[in-house]
């Protein structure tokens, strides 16, 4: 069994399909609802990056993170618009 300091080491590996431990970690996510949030975090966080890539190129890393900040308030209050 992994433990959270494992999944995290792990976690862009997973998110890239790139690691033969996948069901460990999907095992240990069906568990830790903390693991479950920074895999979250981290797939938001790299889904807005790629995207300010293509369609703003010339954002700096404080624009990106204002978004992923932006975009992770907005999925934890999801009835709050
Ligand atoms: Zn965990």
């Amino acid at each position: 069994m992994l433990n959270c300091k494992q999944v995290a080491t792990l976690a862009s590996d997973y998110l890239d399909n790139n690691t033969s431990l996948r069901w460990q970690i999907r095992l240990h996510l069906l568990m830790c609802a903390n693991c479950r949030r920074f895999i979250r975090h981290l797939q938001i966080t790299r889904d807005v990056g790629a995207r300010m890539a293509i369609n703003e190129p010339g954002a700096d890393a404080e624009a990106v993170w204002n978004k992923v900040q932006t975009r992770i308030k907005k999925e934890a209050q999801p009835d709050q618009e």
